[in-house]
């Protein structure tokens, strides 16, 4: 997890720092692993394989477990066809890498919250459709007092363009307030009207002024976004994501995410190396030997 910068309320222009926090994962339940094992294989040996030789984060147990079930090789003999099998997780892992059997990746998922990154970014992660939930700030409901924003590198170590951006930032910030703090005519259900500020409104006015306000946010703006990543469309986002034809701001996110993932689930993505992209260490690449399973 990244630090990011706390905004208190009524501040103006506050920088932020992108920051991604790891909320859920996978977990597996074990007396119905070793009932499901037992049922398959009333030796037993099933079982007592699993449990002795199998290792790893849950995530990486239910891969496993998943892929041994498609040729049910937890122990020799069970399927005739199979006279022996591989003992170490972490080969067996490889192996599916390497054997591009990358269906049964999707079972395990984790859930991250990306905290304080942009608009950009959250626009081009929702594309990645394929094995992931999005859940985003609802800027319909939630009412913008500021404009939190991430400053990219060049504009920070820029002091012209660092006096573009709080100029435009700051100036938009007071226009939204302004409309905020307008009183509006509003016709109430008996005919009557009355003039009221956004915080004196009903909710549901609430929101149609929120979202009427929204439009002068710029794409930059700092929000929130939960996403839930399974294993192998987040393989496949680290990959894409932190490549050096992507967007900075979302190499950044995908590079924190990238060294949770390899150092929390060392044998999903024991094939991903760690690259010198040549634009600064927060943003390398990670390739992996298998791309896309
Ligand atoms: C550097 C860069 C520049 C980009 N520029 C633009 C741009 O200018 N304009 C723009 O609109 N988008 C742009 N994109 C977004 C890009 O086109 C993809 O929509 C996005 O990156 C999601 O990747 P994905 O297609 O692999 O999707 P995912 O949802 O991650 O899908 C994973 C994989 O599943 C398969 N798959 C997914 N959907 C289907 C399907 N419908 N049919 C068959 N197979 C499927 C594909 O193999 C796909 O790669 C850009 C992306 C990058 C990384």
């Amino acid at each position: 997890m990244a630090a990011m910068t706390k905004q208190r309320r009524g501040q103006r222009m506050k920088s932020v720092k992108p920051a991604v926090y790891l909320i859920a994962n996978t977990q597996v339940s074990e007396p119905d692993i070793k009932q499901w094992l037992d049922d398959l294989d009333d030796s037993g040996q099933s079982y007592s394989n699993y449990h002795s030789s199998a290792s790893g984060q849950d995530s990486e147990l239910l891969i496993e477990l998943a892929a041994r079930r498609c040729y049910k090789s937890f122990v020799p003999g069970l399927n005739a066809n199979v006279t022996k099998v591989r003992d170490d997780s972490k080969d067996y892992h490889a192996n599916i890498l390497s054997q591009r059997h990358g269906s049964v990746l999707s079972h395990a998922t984790c859930t991250w919250s990306l905290e304080g990154v942009s608009r950009v970014l959250t626009h081009e992660l929702v594309r990645n459709s394929v094995g992931n939930a999005f859940s985003q700030e609802s800027m319909r409901y939630v009412r913008l007092d500021h404009i939190p924003f991430w400053l990219p590198p060049e504009i920070e170590s820029d002091p012209e363009a660092m006096a573009i951006f709080q100029h435009t930032l700051l100036s938009l910030e007071g226009q939204i307030r302004k409309l905020n703090n307008r009183r509006w005519r509003i016709k109430q259900p008996d005919g009557t009207v009355e003039y009221k500020t956004v915080g004196e409104m009903p909710f549901h006015l609430k929101k149609k002024y929120t979202s009427l306000f929204r439009r002068l946010a710029p794409d930059g703006i700092a929000t929130g976004i939960v996403v839930t990543h399974n294993m192998r469309s987040l393989r496949w986002i680290i990959e894409q994501r932190t490549s050096r034809a992507a967007e900075y701001e979302i190499r950044l996110v995908y590079n924190l995410i990238a060294k949770i993932a390899v150092s929390k689930w060392p044998m999903l993505f024991q094939d991903f190396e760690s690259v010198d992209s040549g634009d600064g260490e927060e943003v390398r690449e990670w390739v992996p030997k298998n791309s896309k399973v």
